[in-house]
């Protein structure tokens, strides 16, 4: 564009700009997508804190992965015919370039990539992975389901299908909701079986949708010949009967199905962890074998609001690793939805501590107390004690004010006479005690006071 384009389109929008109202001229966030205010900004952390923690004692190696990655990864783990394929992708190109790229809507297939990519695959095994972060999915905006959504996820791979790790995946999993004050979570529990006794089970269901088709809602009807596991995901009203009374897949396992889920179950029993066994649980993915579970809250009137709503689902995913070109690998994963838990936590009026309370708040008076006020306070750093200030204000009472909205302990009083003679004031904002510290000692006074 020459020059004389550049300003004349310049012009052009700046008539525009003042065509449109202040109201007009503001951008909106993305439907289904949010801003974090400080709080919830702290709440988000602190679970993932808390996460970091539990993963670090059960040893898994925390990776991350990139939010965008080829769509022909989410398209061959998922199944073309996943709801999260075929509705729930954001995909993104560059310009000038032709790659179909998709931002991630969960985290098992980058895991996945992730691992064969790195050379995991030749570790000692298991390999446990943790993640976390935000996803993507163009969902329909509600409670608990956002367009732009945090997980915290763990992968398993090892080199036997052992139904120990289900178990520990799940444990891990129930910790980090006690670690909020969530008691009250049941683990929906079932197993679809694997490449040997699930096309039979499944042969079992089409007949028995196929026999009762007219019951069923026109979704289901639609995804009878595609994804026929998936009817017994349908929440719809119309279905619900039918559902009642399907074939249940315990009934078709084979016997190292059988006998890999009875071990499982009985893991739970010995950890004293509250399941129930969902015969309609699924799960929407393509990958799942054996072992898939949910975690939901107990049926109660309170729970109400959030009764259709997990806060959590993984499963066994024996076959995606070799899917993806590397050798037969088992793996299991588990998936929490961290809004969802901050949504329970602040619903609930739940009292988690986000921020350590503030201790120490620094009271200037003057000019040259203002000046050596940041060094003082940089000096503290070094020792790494935490203070608050307010060094934009010049009253002493609106100081005061802000020092006792805050309910600190000890309030540093910084006068004239104090910064002319390198020292400070402690008061003990309790009992109004006061002894003046040198500034050369006032760390290590600080230090024992706290
Ligand atoms: P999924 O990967 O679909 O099994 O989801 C695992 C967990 O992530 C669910 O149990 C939810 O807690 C959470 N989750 C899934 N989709 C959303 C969403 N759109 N918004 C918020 N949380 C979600």
């Amino acid at each position: 564009m020459s020059q004389k384009n550049i300003a004349a389109s310049q012009k052009a929008s700046q008539t525009k700009g003042k065509n449109k109202s202040a109201k007009d001229k503001r951008v909106h966030s993305v439907k289904g997508m949010r801003d974090f205010l400080e709080n919830d900004q702290l709440l988000l952390e602190k679970i993932f804190d808390t996460f970091k923690e539990l993963t670090r004692f059960y040893n898994y190696r925390l990776i991350s992965t990139p939010i965008v990655e080829p769509l022909e990864l989410f398209e061959r783990s998922n199944g073309e015919q996943s709801d999260i394929v075929q509705k729930e992708m954001y995909q993104v190109k560059a310009r000038g370039s032709s790659k179909k790229l998709g931002l991630r809507p969960e985290f098992t297939p980058s895991a996945v990539r992730a691992y064969i990519e790195n050379g995991l695959t030749h570790q000692p095994h298991p390999v446990k992975l943790a993640l976390y972060g935000p996803l993507f999915r163009h969902d329909k905006p509600q409670l608990g389901r956002y367009r732009q959504f945090h997980q915290a996820d763990l992968e398993i791979f090892s080199t036997k299908n052992n139904p120990l790790y289900d178990a520990q995946i799940i444990l891990a999993s129930y910790r980090l909701f006690e670690a909020f004050k969530i008691n009250d979570v049941i683990i929906q529990i079932n197993s679809i079986g694997c490449k040997a006794c699930r096309p039979n089970y499944v042969k079992q269901l089409a007949e028995y949708y196929k026999k009762n088709k007219k019951s069923a809602c026109e979704d289901c009807k639609d995804r009878l010949p595609k994804n026929t596991l998936r009817l017994l995901d349908c929440k719809k009203e119309k279905c619900q009967e039918l559902k009642s009374s399907v074939p249940m897949s315990l009934e078709h396992l084979c016997v190292e199905c059988k006998t890999h889920f009875k071990s499982v179950l009985e893991f739970l029993e010995e950890l004293g962890l509250p399941y129930n066994l969902n015969h309609t649980l699924v799960r929407g993915l393509d990958y799942y074998s054996k072992t898939v579970f949910e975690f939901t809250l107990e049926k109660t009137d309170a729970n109400e609001k959030f009764q259709n709503l997990s806060l959590g689902g993984g499963g066994r995913y024996d076959y995606l690793v070799e899917h993806f070109g590397a050798r037969h690998t088992p793996a299991v994963g588990v998936a929490l939805g961290v809004d969802r838990i901050m949504d329970l936590i602040k619903e609930r009026k739940l009292s988690i501590t986000v921020r350590p309370k503030d201790k120490i708040f620094l009271i200037h008076i003057g000019e040259l107390a203002k000046r050596k006020s940041l060094p003082l306070i940089e000096e503290l750093r070094k020792s790494k004690i935490q203070i608050r200030e307010a060094l934009g204000k010049e009253s002493l009472a609106a100081q005061l004010k802000i020092a006792d909205k805050l309910g600190v302990k000890i309030a540093l009083i910084f006068g004239q006479k104090e910064a002319f003679e390198d020292s400070v004031i402690i008061r003990d904002m309790k009992t109004g005690a006061q002894e003046t510290v040198p500034l050369a000692k006032i760390a290590k006074v600080l230090k024992k006071r706290l």
